[in-house]
């Protein structure tokens, strides 16, 4: 199939040699016209995805269905009918950016703002009051009516008050607000933090202070551990992706370095790669589907489905790495195990770093 009008002149206009009919022998350029209509610039790029004899569907076919199929195919040579690994990954990798970037935002929101300006305007008057009392205290110590150690004694006495009557505001705003270490304030927490010369709790503390923001923005435990989720999913696609040489990394540890090249493992994890992309962005559209219809049968379905999605991704990888690495049985299953073990633990670590990283962004 042509991607455009042939040219009437014979000569490859990216190498000079002689044209004899669509494709220049020398350089493999097709000997289109150089311009096309407009709309060309975007059906080219679905066209590459979808002509050669359904390149693109027999890829996605055996992609899905038939686990380590494509990679023994590519590696035995056999590549012009399938699109190749790189690209396949790139393609599928956008699908699983860009579609979830489409679903409509927490309808919450507003509310949250609502309450936003309320508690700010109540913590601001508490906090008026606090400074206005130590103000005066400091006023009478500089007058001489109390000793500096009378003057702090209250100060504190003021604090302990206020503190606890912060406690008793976020207990009836808030029902349901987490306390770290037993505070419900980032002030609470940094005196709590220098009274224990705590190392876990200076460690902890840009993630307290977080929490702390999001809980003084109105949000609630349930609010929370929702935006924790959300950032959660979203933070799989991009671990992936950094994982990816680490996969191969593994893959290349636990099999003969002889039979199989880097490069090898390089396209199974490019392949096995993309199809967790699909899976995580099946997931996703059933998930938005789902909380968007209130029907018991039908959630109780997604669920099933959910669970069958999630089951079939794990023991793709055992068939995959079955059908590719053959030797005995019972050696790829064993082998297939410990690598399963060793890449779900380090895909762990890594996406609980991002998350870390990405909690501290929310906003
Ligand atoms: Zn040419």
């Amino acid at each position: 199939m042509s991607h455009g009008k042939l040219r009437a002149d014979k000569n490859c206009l990216n190498c000079g040699h002689f044209v004899e009919e669509q494709y220049c022998p020398h350089c493999g350029q097709e000997n289109t016209e150089t311009r096309q209509p407009f709309h060309f610039l975007f059906t080219h790029f679905v066209e590459d995805f979808t002509h050669y004899d359904g390149q693109f569907w027999k890829t996605m076919k055996y992609l899905l269905f038939r686990p380590g199929k494509l990679t023994k195919e590519y590696i035995a040579g056999k590549r012009q009918q399938y699109v190749a690994p790189v690209k396949l990954y790139i393609f599928i990798s956008f699908l699983a950016f860009f579609i979830p970037s489409l679903f409509p935002s927490d309808h919450s929101e507003n509310q949250i703002k609502k309450q936003d300006l309320l508690i700010t305007s109540k913590e601001e008057q508490q906090m008026a009051a606090d400074s206005a009392a130590t103000a005066t205290i400091k006023d009478i110590e500089a007058r001489g009516y109390l000793t500096p150690e009378q003057s702090e004694k209250i100060s504190r006495q003021i604090k302990r008050d206020t503190l606890s009557a912060d406690e008793e505001f976020f207990e009836i705003d808030k029902r349901g607000a987490y306390k770290i270490a037993g505070t419900t304030n980032i002030k609470q927490y940094d005196s709590l933090m220098t009274k224990e010369q705590s190392r876990v709790l200076k460690f902890a503390r840009p993630f307290a202070k977080k929490y702390f923001e999001l809980t003084e923005q109105g949000l609630n435990k349930k609010q929370i551990q929702a935006k924790f989720l959300e950032t959660f999913v979203h933070m799989i696609p991009k671990a992936l992706f950094i994982y990816l040489p680490l996969f191969a990394f593994f893959l290349w540890l636990f099999h003969n370095k002889k039979k199989w090249w880097y490069f090898d493992h390089g396209i199974f994890t490019l392949h096995y790669f993309s199809f967790l992309l699909i899976s995580i962005l099946i997931l996703r559209i059933l998930d938005q589907l789902n909380q968007s219809i209130d029907f018991s049968i039908i959630n109780i379905l997604f669920g099933f489905a959910n669970t069958i999605i999630t089951i079939y991704s794990i023991i793709y990888f055992f068939f995959a790495h079955h059908r590719v690495y053959e030797s005995r049985k019972r050696i790829t299953v064993l082998t297939g195990i410990s690598l399963f073990i060793v890449n779900a633990f380090g895909i762990f670590i890594l996406l609980m770093g991002l998350v870390a990283i990405s909690f501290l962004m929310i906003h």
